[in-house]
C-alpha cells in the first residue's frame, strides 16, 4: 500500500471514530437512527385500563402488550437493555408528566432475590429507576419478595391470588402519608401490584399509583 493508500486508509478509520455507523431502533431492531422510530412510536400512548385494582388509586400504562411493545419488553427482561429502559423511561415521563408529578417517590416490584442474583437486573426496577431521573423523583426499593411466585399468566384465578398472597413485605420504613408510584413492566390481572400496593399501604403510604409500560387484556 503506498502512501496514499495508508492515508486514505487513515482517513477513514477517522471518519468511523467520528461518526459511527447508523445505529438502529431500541425497539423493532430494524428501522436506522438513533432513537425510537415512527412506526414503533405509534404504538405508545397514555392508556388507563378499564379494572379497578384494590389498594391502588390510578393505573396508567403506555401500551397494549402486542407485536413490537410485547417483542421489546421481552429483550428487556432477558437481555437488561439500558438503552431500551432509558426509552421507556423517558416515554413514561412524556406521556404521564402530571400525573408522575404528584407522587413523593417512585419504586417498583421486586424480584425475588435468588432470582435477582441469576439475572442480575430487574427490568421493572430498570424502568422505574429511568422514570424517577427522568421525573426528577427519588426511587425507593421499598418492597422485597419474600418468596419467588410462578409467573402469574400461568395460573388459575384463584391460584393467582394464593399465589402473590404474602409474598411481599417491606424492605424499608415507608415514610407516613406519602404518595408512591409503583412501576412494572406488565399489569395482567393486577394481582401482583394490588398485593405490593397493600403492603406499601399497610406501612404508611397514603396513596399509591401504578404505571406499567404495558397492559394486557385478558
Ligand atoms: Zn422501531
Amino acid at each position: 500500500m503506498g502512501l496514499m493508500g495508508q492515508a486514505r486508509k487513515f482517513a477513514e478509520r477517522l471518519l468511523d471514530l467520528l461518526f459511527p455507523a447508523q445505529s438502529r431502533c431500541v425497539f423493532c431492531t430494524i428501522t436506522e437512527g438513533n432513537e425510537m422510530c415512527y412506526n414503533c412510536r405509534q404504538h405508545f400512548f397514555p392508556l388507563r385500563p378499564a379494572q379497578a385494582v384494590p389498594h391502588v388509586s390510578e393505573v396508567m400504562a403506555l401500551a397494549y402488550y402486542e407485536g413490537v411493545v410485547r417483542d421489546a419488553l421481552h429483550r428487556l427482561k432477558y437481555s437488561g437493555s439500558h438503552e431500551l429502559a432509558r426509552q421507556l423511561g423517558i416515554l413514561s415521563s412524556q406521556l404521564w408528566a402530571g400525573d408522575i408529578g404528584r407522587y413523593d417517590f417512585v419504586t417498583s416490584v421486586p424480584m425475588h432475590r435468588e432470582r435477582y442474583i441469576q439475572r442480575g437486573y430487574n427490568q421493572a426496577e430498570f424502568i422505574a429507576r429511568e422514570i424517577a431521573r427522568t421525573a426528577d423523583l427519588p426511587y425507593v426499593s421499598y418492597l422485597i419478595r419474600e418468596r419467588d411466585t410462578p409467573p402469574q399468566h400461568s395460573l388459575s384465578h384463584y391460584r393467582r391470588r394464593q399465589n402473590v398472597k404474602d409474598a411481599f413485605s417491606t424492605a424499608c420504613p415507608v415514610p407516613y402519608g406519602s404518595r408512591i408510584l409503583l412501576v412494572d413492566d406488565i399489569l395482567t390481572t393486577g394481582s401482583t401490584v394490588a398485593y405490593c400496593a397493600g403492603v406499601l399501604k399497610g406501612s404508611g403510604a397514603r396513596e399509591v399509583g401504578v404505571l406499567v409500560i404495558a397492559y394486557a387484556e385478558l
